[in-house]
């Protein structure tokens, strides 16, 4: 093929064809790619991968994919959940040689990186200068800044930090007809001169572009810091404390309320447990925030039992997957996650209704559920399926859980993005937004070559 000689000629030993090479990035984290591969079922690989080391190296393969009208999927850490950097039959760019901190501003709080850079090597690096980006998801030691911003993601610490769009606050793309622009000439805390374009990225899944490099908002790391748990006789109860906590305006940086069974598997507790973690940088807000966060949650109903399950969810907060497939596999199981939002209002009957209907599908066990993102107006549901091996099961799953999310007022996704898995529903919910999209897309992207293709 006569592009893949040019790629070749132009990029050398940053460009890969080898066999071995290419089956480590056909697929990311979707949990059907991974029990697709271990029952042998054939699966497509890229043609190439290629790995550049600077925003000009990526804007060149851009201008070849555009003059030889080939298919290109940014790859981050691969740790998406979704197939959205599945890259059958196209060149991959894996961004992860763009790894600098370029700099760091202590006076504005800013920090501006090259978007392959590891979250967890970031934010290391923050940590020694007493700073923190505060964006732990549990993807945590996998996930690049550019996946994480590609995806919509969100961290453990969100619900004083927010999710990525909190903290992205200007970037650079390479756009899908060749270009390499800013954003935005200056970056500045916000700006009203036009609509933010970095919502078209944040989310994009690399429909749109491809983003170079970032500036982040960074904190200082905070001196003060208390946990505890708390124990709820109902699940749905729970999280309504947790409104009325944040009707006072005492924020925990993390709160996690996990449903009677979700309790049961994890801390071997007999409840709805919920963790907390507060901190600060003033003590005097710190102790006027735990004195009202305690009264409140024990007088919503929550028992105060201590900090030790805080302590053991951090020490495994990023290793779920291999505490459960653990006893999956010999089982012949497998999991998937759906992490959906609703305002208050819905849910209860969201909770009710997902419990019930989806474990009612054949070959689909109980489903946990935990929520772990609040808002005023509402609160992210983290729903873990466990089923047979068997593809069939698995849509049929799904179907049901799209369904009973869209009839029951919520989001089919909170912060996992879209990709292969949910585009058969996108246009449910964002409905003419989808024709919005659509048009975007094909005015920037008229030869249709950047992005694994899920949905658009
Ligand atoms: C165990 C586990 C736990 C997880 N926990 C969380 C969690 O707590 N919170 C959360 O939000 N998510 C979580 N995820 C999902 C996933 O890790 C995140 O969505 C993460 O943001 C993906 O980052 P990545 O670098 O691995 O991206 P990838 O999987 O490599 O890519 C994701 C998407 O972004 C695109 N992309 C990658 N880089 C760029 C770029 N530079 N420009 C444009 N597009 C690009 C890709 O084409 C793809 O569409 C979890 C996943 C796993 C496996």
């Amino acid at each position: 093929m006569e592009f893949i000689e040019n790629l070749k000629k132009k990029f050398g030993e940053k460009c890969s064809t080898e066999r071995e090479v290419l089956k480590v990035y056909w697929r990311d984290y979707w949990p059907l790619a991974i029990m697709n591969e271990s029952l042998g079922k054939k699966v497509r690989y890229p043609i190439a991968v290629i790995w550049p080391e600077n925003t000009e190296e990526v804007l060149e393969v851009v201008k070849l994919a555009n003059k030889y009208g080939f298919k290109i999927v940014p790859y981050g850490g691969g740790s998406g959940v979704t197939g959205a950097a599945l890259g059958a039959d196209s060149v991959v760019i894996d961004l992860r040689r763009m790894n600098k901190i370029i700099s760091l501003n202590k006076e504005d709080l800013t920090v501006t990186v090259e978007s392959g850079i590891y979250l967890k090597e970031l934010e290391e690096k923050l940590n020694k200068e007493g700073y923190t980006l505060r964006h732990i998801p549990q993807s945590y030691p996998e996930a690049v800044i550019g996946g994480l911003i590609s995806t919509f993601s969100i961290g453990q610490y969100s619900t004083k930090y927010g999710g990525i769009e909190d903290i992205v606050l200007n970037m650079e793309v390479v756009t899908p007809y060749g270009e390499v622009t800013w954003l935005r000439k200056n970056t500045v805390p916000r700006s009203a001169a036009g609509p933010d374009l970095k919502m078209l990225f944040i989310g994009g899944e690399g429909q749109f572009g491809i983003v170079t490099k970032a500036v982040l908002k960074i904190y200082p790391l905070p001196k003060y810091i208390w946990m505890n748990t708390y124990v709820f006789e109902d699940f749905i109860e729970a999280n309504f404390a947790v409104r009325q906590l944040l009707k006072t305006g005492a924020i925990p940086a993390v709160i996690r309320i996990y449903d009677r069974e979700d309790s049961n598997v994890r801390f071997n507790i007999d409840g709805n447990v919920m963790l907390i973690i507060v901190e600060n940088n003033n003590e005097k807000l710190h102790n006027a925030t735990i004195e009202v966060v305690s009264d409140t949650l024990a007088s919503s109903g929550g028992e105060e039992i201590g900090d030790k399950y805080v302590e053991k969810w951090m020490e495994n907060r990023f290793d779920i997957i291999s505490e459960i497939t653990k006893f999956l596999i010999p089982m012949n199981m497998w999991f998937d996650t759906i992490e959906t939002v609703a305002t208050w209002s819905n849910l209860g009957k969201l909770y009710k209704a997902f419990k019930k209907e989806v474990a009612e599908i054949e070959g689909v066990l109980p489903v946990l559920a935990h929520s772990s993102h609040f808002y005023l107006n509402g609160a992210c549901i983290y729903f873990t399926m466990i089923y047979e091996k068997n593809e069939k099961v698995y849509w049929n799953m799904w179907e049901k859980a799209m369904e009973v999310i869209l009839d029951n007022g919520g989001s089919i996704s909170h912060h996992h993005g879209i990709g292969r898995l949910k585009g058969k529903w996108i246009k449910d919910e964002i409905l003419g937004g989808y024709d919005i999209i659509n048009r975007i897309k094909s005015a920037l992207d008229t030869r249709n070559i950047i992005g694994s293709g899920g949905w658009i």
